[in-house]
């Protein structure tokens, strides 16, 4: 039997029968982890340490290699207040958790993703009406778990497959494949395939791809004080979406409701 105490934050609570929840959490020590919690607990327990977004100190137990281990107990580190409080900034959230959610796989540990995750949350909680600042987190954020996972190939203006340039004349707009840029000749002949409706490319203003770049090269305390002109700032969420979607076969249910709010504050 198995006893793990580990930093973690739930990133979705499910009904599991009359009596039983299914959280799923990120956990520092074992990655992504499936607890089942008993919900009828003493009522000393205070379960908002559980709630999704909470970052807790938690305790679980189960069979070596189980592959749904049991609850033990949790105790709040940091219940992230001022982003409940604020619906923006839930939603924020809510797009970052369900990205790690389907991203990454049950027990693969990863104390980067943690760790950044745990950042992404600090950062919104000391938000203070800089979306550019926001967007610029969130972005990184992403940019450092698609990494962490192995989905990100930062593009340049160079061809991931000949090398060419890829702008001539007065184009201004970049064809990406998940390996990066492509020139038209490389994309026919690679025999490109459709999934679902969905394209297996992302196009991309030239501007905004240098910022892109200029995004996932920089150290965070440097790319933080980049600024970004709001239509270069839509495209490059439009695209991080799509590596994210293009990777996972799925769409963002969360990013409706944010797309509503992103439209409101640009
Ligand atoms: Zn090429």
């Amino acid at each position: 039997m198995a006893l793990v105490t580990t930093d973690a934050i739930a990133l979705r609570s499910n009904e599991f029968g009359d009596k039983e929840r299914i959280v799923v959490f990120l956990t520092e020590k074992q990655g992504k982890v499936p607890v089942v919690v008993k919900r009828t607990r003493s009522k000393k327990f205070n379960f908002a340490a559980i709630e999704p977004m909470t970052l807790c100190r938690l305790t679980y137990f189960g069979k070596e290699n189980a592959h749904l281990y049991r609850f033990s107990n949790a105790e709040i580190i940091n219940y992230f207040g001022p982003v409940r409080e604020d619906l923006m900034l839930l939603n924020y959230s809510a797009c970052f958790s369900e990205i790690l959610l389907f991203l990454l796989k049950d027990f693969d540990q990863n104390k980067h993703v943690f760790e950044v995750y745990k950042n992404f949350l600090e950062q919104l909680s000391q938000f203070k009406n800089e979306h550019n600042h926001l967007s610029i987190v969130l972005f990184l954020s992403l940019i450092q778990v698609f990494r962490s996972v192995g989905i990100y190939h930062a593009p340049s203006d160079s061809c991931c497959s000949c090398k060419k340039k890829l702008l001539v004349g007065s184009e201004t707009k970049i064809r990406i494949i998940d390996r990066g840029g492509i020139c038209p000749d490389c994309y026919r002949k690679m025999g490109h395939s459709y999934h679902g409706g969905r394209t297996d490319f992302f196009t991309m203003e030239i501007s905004s791809l240098k910022l892109l770049e200029a995004l996932s090269s920089s150290k965070f305390a440097v790319a933080v004080k980049l600024k970004l002109p709001t239509p270069a700032r839509k495209e490059i969420f439009q695209f991080l979406l799509w590596v994210y979607q293009n990777f996972t076969h799925r769409d963002l249910k969360s990013v409706n409701v944010f797309k509503e709010i992103n439209a409101a504050i640009v």
